[in-house]
Order: structure tokens, then C-alpha cells, then sequence
């Protein structure tokens, strides 16, 4: 017959404050209820400290997997993410993309513009990484000018096409380095899908292998790799 329970009075105070309260029943001797003894405990500043801690620890959680400079997310979340999505589509037999792009001649434009600039364009090629992809899929940064990005329920056909939007994209930024210069960048793409089954270090060899014939064929273009085919 005890009752308890919290709530949020959003007109008490002057921002609303968090009560916690108990009821019981007062019985007399013959056991009829003749009150209740309620008590009441204001427990703003707690709920408020809880709410704080965490939203620390979820900013501290997307700090951890966040590549500060792009906003893109890391190399750690990578190597998590692809597996989650490589077992989650080989189960299903979902198709899944994958995608390695990798700056052209970039040593270059940071020798001749300085290494800020070529970190001003890291994040215009994350931003068109961003533009051109969809909700489900995700970009990460995967080492200093490589980029890698997985894309969920997309084959091969489909993933080429959003690759060649990002380097179309790319490829028109106007790079300022300097006030009075205008600079192109490009950057070569290797795309593939997944084979269920395969290691996570084949996939990614795969699309790279895509990004490595980008370049030997002349850099700024879309290589597709398609799965290997198995006897069966
Ligand atoms: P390729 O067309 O074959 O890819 O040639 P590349 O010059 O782009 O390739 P290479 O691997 O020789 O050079 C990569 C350069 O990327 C060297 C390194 O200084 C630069 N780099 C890596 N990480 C960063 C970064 O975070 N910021 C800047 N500005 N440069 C970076
Ligand atoms: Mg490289
Ligand atoms: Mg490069």
C-alpha cells in the first residue's frame, strides 16, 4: 500500500524543479485508513548533476571516435565499424560498399603551400565526402591524406557513382591558398564490395588495390574493383 515515485514540476521554482515523494497509508487500530504520511525531498541538484555526467561522458564518447581536424570519425571507429557492418550484411546478405580515397600529388601542394594549407584541403575534401553521401553511410578518417568511407546496401554499380560525385566535387573546389592563387586538388578512389565470408584486411586490400590502379592510371579517377569470383 506505499507509493513512490519522482517527477518534474516544470512550474515550480523558477525552472522546475525534480521531486521525489513516498506515500503510505496510516491504518487506525480496527485497520481503516484514516490519512497517509507523505514525504517530500527535492532532488533537482541530483537529477541535474546526473544529466551533466552524461552528457560529459557522451561528448567524451564522440570526442573518442571523432578525427579532430575533419570531423569525420577515426581510424578506431573503422576498424570497429567494419566489422559491425561486415557481420551485419553477411547475415543478412546485405550488399556493402567500401570506398579508399587518397589526396593526389599531395606532398607536393604541401611543400610548395605549407602544411596548414594542406590541412584546409583535407577538410574541403571531408566536406565533399559529406555532401555526397547518404544518412546510412559513413566517412572516416583513416590515415594523415586517406580517406575511407562504408557504405551500407550499396553495390558496386551504386558506390562508383558516389565516388565519382566526390571526386567530380573535389576536383572543382577553388583552392586558395594564398589570396591571388587558386589551386585545384584531386584525389584518387578505389570502390568494392564485400564478399561474405572474406577478413576485413582483404576488403580493405581490395578497395585499396582499386586506389593504387586510380593512381597508376593517371590519379583524379574512380577505380572499381568488383569481388573476386568463386568457383563453387
Ligand atoms: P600520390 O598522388 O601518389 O598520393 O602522392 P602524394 O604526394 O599524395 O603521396 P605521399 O604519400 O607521397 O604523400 C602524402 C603526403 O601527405 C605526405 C604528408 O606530409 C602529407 N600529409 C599526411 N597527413 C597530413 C596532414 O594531416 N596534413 C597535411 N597538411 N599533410 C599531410
Ligand atoms: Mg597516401
Ligand atoms: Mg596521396
Amino acid at each position: 500500500g506505499t507509493y513512490e515515485a519522482e517527477d518534474f514540476f516544470p512550474s515550480f521554482g523558477r525552472s522546475g524543479r525534480w521531486l521525489y515523494f513516498t506515500a503510505a497509508p496510516l491504518k487506525g487500530a480496527d485497520g481503516r485508513i484514516i490519512g497517509a504520511i507523505e514525504t517530500l525531498q527535492d532532488i533537482t541538484e541530483q537529477k541535474r548533476a546526473e544529466e551533466q555526467l552524461r552528457q560529459s561522458e557522451e561528448r567524451y564518447r564522440v570526442l573518442s571516435i571523432t578525427d579532430g581536424m575533419t570531423g569525420l570519425y577515426n581510424a578506431r571507429h573503422f576498424s570497429q565499424r567494419i566489422v559491425e557492418e561486415m557481420d551485419r550484411c553477411g547475415r543478412y546478405r546485405h550488399p556493402l560498399a567500401l570506398m579508399v580515397l587518397d589526396v593526389d600529388n599531395f606532398k607536393a601542394f604541401n611543400d610548395t603551400w605549407g602544411h596548414v594549407q594542406g590541412d584546409q584541403v583535407l577538410i574541403r575534401l571531408a566536406d565533399c565526402i559529406t555532401q555526397c553521401l547518404r544518412r546510412s553511410d559513413q566517412a572516416f578518417r583513416y590515415g594523415g591524406e586517406e580517406f575511407v568511407t562504408l557504405l551500407p546496401e550499396t553495390d558496386l554499380a551504386e558506390a562508383e557513382a558516389a565516388a565519382e560525385r566526390i571526386r567530380a566535387m573535389f576536383a572543382s573546389c577553388q583552392i586558395t591558398p594564398t589570396a591571388d592563387a587558386e589551386v585545384r586538388c584531386t584525389a584518387s578512389i578505389g570502390v568494392t564490395v564485400f564478399v561474405p565470408g572474406e577478413a576485413p584486411r582483404d576488403f580493405v586490400a581490395r578497395a585499396d588495390s582499386g586506389t593504387y590502379e586510380a593512381k597508376r592510371q593517371g590519379k583524379n579517377r574512380v577505380i572499381q574493383i568488383p569481388p573476386p569470383v568463386t568457383a563453387t
